[in-house]
């Protein structure tokens, strides 16, 4: 007895809407979820289910007909409350195998739910085509700001060719290398708002590979250099001479990487690797490695890195520029070429990014031995990357390898600073805050005397703050000997 009250009161009191109907068509059962939806009474007993169902049974005369199939299949109904207003219900009209012609029929209200779904696609839809409106505004107006810039950069570079007058030669430069920034920037944007529209087209075309490397390399090597770092470029010998691919874009990805390992780095190296790790038919994939020994990124920021407008730090954003846009770009490019694009580091100690792309091999090449690296070629680098990373004593405060990089760093600073040139002089006092990370504090108060006298523009506490680190320097050589 009890299990039947408990099937009962089940059948009243789920949330579905429950008719059981007999063989005339009468309802002979509704639970109260059907009775509040409907907004019948308890004449709902009694009613015909073509009322209920107008465009799915009809009376008949032997009850009532219908093309429905009463099996276990979910169909979607109009049901009509009793005021003839109705609502979309999905059901299920069961024949009850225990007794003959009667009929269940459970039905769930989804009008609230379709409502929603539909206000849900239509909300994603308006704000796809307001982003793709924004992009194609950001699109359209960075496009007519390059033609002005580029007309006052074109300007601008002629009237240095003839200007001999010393101070508004220095002004000339300082327009040229706003504008230089100004249209690397618009550039970006540009590039980016296209890859946001999916207006970006990838133009594959034959070119020399280690020629490429040699002008990217080219664009790289003087300010490296000149910040006193050493700069390494290696091709292994199984990548291909002539590869089909989009060269401006790999030269993109390429001096995003390296400008961004330059402007991080202050001591120590920059290097370029290029692997092929693998042949299929007649595409290869390349891999790509631009390894630093910078200032390096926090774990928890490197995830954010190939967000857009993303920067790890904003006090070191102010100072080295950028709008947080290039290693978007340069993500979305490496996808379009079918690779992907990572980064290892450690704070302090250097970061190495890498990507990989597929490329398309000319006849020519395809004579050569087709083998596949597969992934141990990349992983035994990433671990030689790691090693190095790793060794912590690279740069040790004391060390003779250490010391003689301080003097190095030391004499290049003063050199700037009787120059006046205090962008420069900053750069190297920051090389010589990362040497002495771990010096004894009196060093680096010594140093951090340094970098405030040179921020301040301050020649005289500039030059006495180095005699104050010389002297210390020169201190611990006599210790090491
Ligand atoms: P931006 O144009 O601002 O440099 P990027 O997308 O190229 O934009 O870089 C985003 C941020 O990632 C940089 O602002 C910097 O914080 C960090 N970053 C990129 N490369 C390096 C690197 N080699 N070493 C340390 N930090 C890096």
């Amino acid at each position: 007895m009890i299990q039947e009250d408990l099937f009962w009161f089940s059948m009243e009191e789920a949330l579905e809407m429950i008719l059981v109907f007999a063989e005339n068509g009468r309802i002979i059962f509704a639970n109260t979820a059907a009775k509040q939806q409907l907004e019948y009474g308890d004449e709902l007993r009694g009613t015909h289910i073509g009322e209920i169902f107008p465009n799915t049974f009809h009376n008949a005369e032997e009850g009532f007909e219908t093309s429905l199939g009463f099996d276990l299949t979910l169909q979607e109904l109009m049901a009509y409350r009793k005021n003839r207003t109705c609502f979309a219900v999905r059901a299920k009209v069961i024949a009850d195998p225990k007794n003959r012609g009667q009929y269940m029929c459970l039905a769930e209200d989804i009008s609230q739910k379709e409502f929603l779904e539909k206000s849900l696609i239509q909300v994603k839809q308006e704000s796809e085509d307001a982003l793709k409106v924004k992009s194609e505004f950001v699109a359209n107006v960075t496009h007519e700001l390059r033609t002005p810039v580029n007309g006052i950069l074109g300007n601008t570079r002629e009237l240095l060719e003839y200007e001999t007058d010393e101070r508004k030669l220095r002004n000339l430069q300082l327009i040229e290398h706003g504008c230089r920034d100004m249209h690397n920037i618009i550039n970006n944007i540009l590039d980016f708002s296209k890859l946001e529209a999916g207006k970006f087209l990838l133009e594959p075309q034959k070119f020399h590979f280690r020629s490429m490397i040699d002008y990217v390399k080219g664009n790289h090597q003087n300010k490296i250099i000149e910040k006193g770092l050493e700069f390494f470029v290696t091709i292994s010998p199984t990548v291909p001479e002539f590869v089909i691919a989009d060269e401006l874009r790999i030269v993109q990805i390429l001096n995003n990487l390296l400008s961004n390992a330059s402007k991080f780095t202050s001591v120590g190296r920059i290097a370029l690797e290029v692997v092929k790790t693998a042949q299929v038919q007649n595409r290869a994939e390349l891999f790509f490695f631009v390894i630093d020994s910078g200032i390096g990124i926090d774990k928890a920021d490197q995830d954010k890195l190939f967000k857009s407008f993303s920067q790890v730090d904003a006090s070191i954003s102010r100072k080295f520029g950028g709008t947080g846009l290039g290693l978007n770009i340069s993500k979305q490019l490496v996808e379009l070429m079918g690779g992907q694009i990572g980064v290892q580091s450690q704070k302090g100690k250097g970061s190495t990014f890498s990507f990989s792309i597929w490329v398309e091999l000319p006849e020519e090449e395809l004579g050569h031995v087709t083998e596949n690296v597969s992934q141990t070629v990349v992983e035994s680098m990433l671990q030689s990357v790691q090693n190095n990373a790793d060794d912590g004593n690279a740069w040790e405060y004391g060390t003779e390898e250490n010391i003689s990089e301080l003097e190095k760093k030391l004499s290049k600073l003063v050199l700037s600073v009787e120059m006046e040139n205090w962008e420069k002089a900053e750069m190297f006092v920051d090389g010589i805050k990362q040497l002495t990370e771990n010096a004894p504090k009196e060093v680096k108060n010594a140093v951090l005397k340094m970098k405030m006298a040179i921020q301040k523009e301050n020649y005289e506490k500039a030059t006495a703050a180095f005699e104050v680190f010389q002297t210390m320097l020169h201190e611990s050589t006599d210790t090491i000997k």
